[in-house]
């Protein structure tokens, strides 16, 4: 019987407030990891210039989205700026069926759901390195001086919420490299963890090959 555990795929939950840099960084994560896949969240929101249906998001209207939450198609969901976003769990369990590992960029509400439905889960916040940076990073996208007091706002009620996560990463000003890095880290330090369905694993393989 081989003592190699059979590979495992995680759940990744990447939070950080607009402005923290986190869509980039799950970008290249993606990229440079071909073996991780992007879960593809529904959302009631409109497409924005550019974005695909089934690709960026499955754009749903309100009755189709709360249809899907009666059903329980769900894994999360969660209401943010005025519309509905989910994640639908059959892609959480085929990943994990296939020992495949999937990323989900998410907001914090939904990042405590899912920790809750998948408690060996792996939470990481993208933090942005100061208010004033993150500000000056909304500003830079044209963001109106409005929206920027209000996001900034969210951005400190996302990070009260740090508790339940993992870890956290800051993401310094011209220093993307090393946030990824960081990330990746993070990432392949999980698959060494002891968790109890791996330390059950374990014990059986290695009882298993003394008899
Ligand atoms: P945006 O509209 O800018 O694409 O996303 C707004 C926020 O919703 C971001 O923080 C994004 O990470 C989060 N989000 C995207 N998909 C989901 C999802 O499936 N569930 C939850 N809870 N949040 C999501």
């Amino acid at each position: 019987m081989s003592r190699r555990p059979p590979r495992r795929g995680q759940i990744i939950v990447i939070s950080g407030p607009s402005g923290s840099g986190k869509t980039t960084i799950v970008k290249k994560l993606l990229k440079r990891n071909p073996d991780l896949c992007r879960s593809i969240s529904a959302t009631t929101r409109k497409p924005r210039p550019g974005e695909r249906d089934g690709i960026d998001y499955h754009f749903l209207s309100r009755e189709e989205f709360e249809r899907g939450i009666e059903s329980g198609e769900f894994a999360e969901w969660a209401v943010y700026n005025d519309n509905y976003y989910g994640t639908p769990k059959r892609q959480l369990d085929e990943a994990l069926r296939e020992g495949r590992s999937i990323l989900l960029a998410i907001e914090v509400q939904g990042a405590a759901q899912i920790k809750k439905l998948y408690p060996d889960a792996l939470l990481i916040f993208i933090l942005p390195p100061s208010m004033e940076t993150l500000k000056e990073r909304l500003r830079r996208r044209g963001t109106s001086p409005e929206e920027i007091e209000r996001r900034a706002e969210i951005a400190l009620k996302e990070i009260s919420s740090i508790d339940i996560y993992d870890y956290a990463v800051v993401n310094e000003e011209g220093k993307l490299e090393e946030a990824v890095k960081a990330v990746e880290m993070i990432i392949s330090a999980q698959s060494f963890k002891l968790t109890p369905e791996r330390i059950k694993g374990i014990k059986r393989a290695w009882r298993g090959d003394e008899v």
